[in-house]
């Protein structure tokens, strides 16, 4: 083993003791050291200053009680969480998920993720993740709205525009977002811009609702582009049906492409003619029922039990676009083997180690999720800035800042990944690229 293998194989030892069952932690972490053992080689100086000890631990992480009252009249508490990562290039940002699989372990993957994706969309902001584990399904929306305003008379007092900037994630879509401004506002008697998702009338971006669907296609269109390719006439698959894959899907049609699989937790459909994306908005973002109803309206559809099938259909190109760990080795190999051509992460770390290895030595081009699906949280930092100026852009403004930030993501990460000798490998380049950035900041700034 060589010094910096040794010195990576320490680290991770360190993070497994330090962090007990914590395993998307964990895996999180280990991707993003194995990236670094090149930049360890030429810059032992961030092993000597404890940069590397440093990023892999939280600068903070608050956990707290949530408790609401049900439409029963039943008490019910719930886990509240903000893990603060690294402010090292701006205020922490990034989402809150509220799903009954909430741990911190979950967040602190979520939130050390976000360090290097936040770096590498060349915007001023640090890391940071929360949630909680909430189920908003079957909820009715006077318990939606009172849990959302218990959460936030809590994590109020951790926030601000120049301290912390939260956001959506799995759960948590504009509905929530207004919710939880609503109570922040009422806390603190203050109009400011302390969290993203924001309704179009009450300070929220155009554009980003759509921005990380819209991001991740922009985002492959470069990948594509640069292997003399393009999305006209590919068949795509998206798992999922929530905010990132609607978007996804129908920027991928508006390119050309034809959307014939999509799914949620229940299951998959798929419709040989292509998702008719119209039916699935109303069936998801305004009746909020499941996928399978899909196939009521479009009979020529076929709706099949449990998610894990839809890697089963054939594709050129497949976005995940629902959780982590959706695509596991066998999934990865069954892709292969149905001829997929390019994988795109929509979700956080969907793939696991095992399937990103099946991808990358059978040659499929794979865009990892921190490079892939920034585009969401470039764009909340967009609305940051237009907060800050008290002004709003339109539609085709922010949008094509979108594709400028999208099309820099990609040419950084790939230049990265060549110039650490990995030519290809973007989760190389990601990792490499998103962290100097941080660790830059982090020598400048001393042990702080
Ligand atoms: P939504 O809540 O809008 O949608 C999530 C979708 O994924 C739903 O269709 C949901 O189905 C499905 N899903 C969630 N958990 C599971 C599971 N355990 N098994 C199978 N399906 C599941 O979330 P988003 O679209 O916002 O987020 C999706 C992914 O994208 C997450 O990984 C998130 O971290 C990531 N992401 C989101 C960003 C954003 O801007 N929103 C930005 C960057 C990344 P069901 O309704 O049945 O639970």
């Amino acid at each position: 083993m060589g010094a910096s293998q040794q010195i990576i194989h320490e680290l991770l030892a360190e993070v497994v003791k330090r962090n007990p069952n914590e395993p998307e932690f964990h895996q999180a972490v280990l991707e993003v050291l194995e990236s670094l053992e090149p930049v360890i080689e030429r810059h032992p100086e961030f092993v000597e200053s404890g940069v590397l000890r440093r990023i892999i631990e939280p600068e903070r992480q608050i956990m707290f009680r949530v408790p609401w009252v049900d439409d029963d009249g039943h008490v019910q508490v719930n886990r509240g969480f903000r893990v603060q990562f690294n402010s090292c290039i701006g205020p922490y940002k990034g989402g809150l998920r509220f799903h009954p699989s909430v741990n911190l372990g979950i967040i602190k993957f979520l939130g050390f993720e976000q360090i290097f994706k936040n770096s590498l969309t060349g915007l001023p902001i640090g890391g940071g993740k929360g949630g909680s584990d909430f189920n908003p399904k079957g909820k009715s929306e006077g318990e939606v709205m009172r849990f959302c305003q218990s959460f936030m008379s809590e994590l109020y007092r951790h926030i601000g525009a120049d301290v912390d900037v939260p956001a959506g994630d799995i759960g948590v879509g504009g509905r929530e977002i207004g919710y939880l401004y609503g109570q922040y506002k009422k806390c603190t008697g203050l109009y400011t811009g302390v969290l993203t998702g924001k309704g179009l009338t009450f300070g929220g971006s155009l554009v980003r609702t759509e921005a990380t669907g819209y991001g991740l296609v922009y985002f492959i269109e470069e990948m594509l582009k640069a292997n003399r390719q393009n999305l006209a006439n590919k068949i795509v698959v998206i798992s999922g049906s929530g905010n990132v894959a609607i978007y996804a899907a129908e920027k991928a049609g508006q390119l050309g492409a034809k959307v014939v699989a999509m799914s949620d937790s229940d299951g998959y459909i798929y419709d040989a003619n292509g998702i008719d994306l119209d039916t699935v908005k109303r069936l998801k973002e305004v009746e909020r029922r499941r996928i399978r109803a899909y196939s009521k309206y479009h009979p020529t559809s076929e709706f099949f039990e449990g998610s894990q099938g839809i890697w089963s259909v054939k594709c050129d190109i497949a976005l995940p676009c629902a959780t982590q760990n959706e695509i596991n080795e066998e999934s990865a190999l069954k892709m292969v083997e149905n001829g997929v051509m390019a994988v795109a992460e929509g979700a956080n770390m969907p793939s696991t180690p095992e399937a990103v290895k099946v991808f990358q030595s059978n040659n499929v081009l794979f865009a990892p999720a921190k490079a892939a699906n920034a585009g969401g949280v470039a764009t909340s930092a967009l609305e940051m800035s237009q907060n800050g100026m008290r002004c709003s852009w339109t539609f085709d403004e922010v949008d094509s800042r979108l594709q400028d930030i999208m099309k820099n993501i990609y040419n950084q990460t790939s230049r990265v990944a060549d110039e650490y000798g990995c030519e290809g490998n973007l989760v190389t380049g990601a990792n490499i690229a998103g962290f100097l950035k941080v660790a830059n900041a982090m020598m400048a700034q001393g042990v702080v």
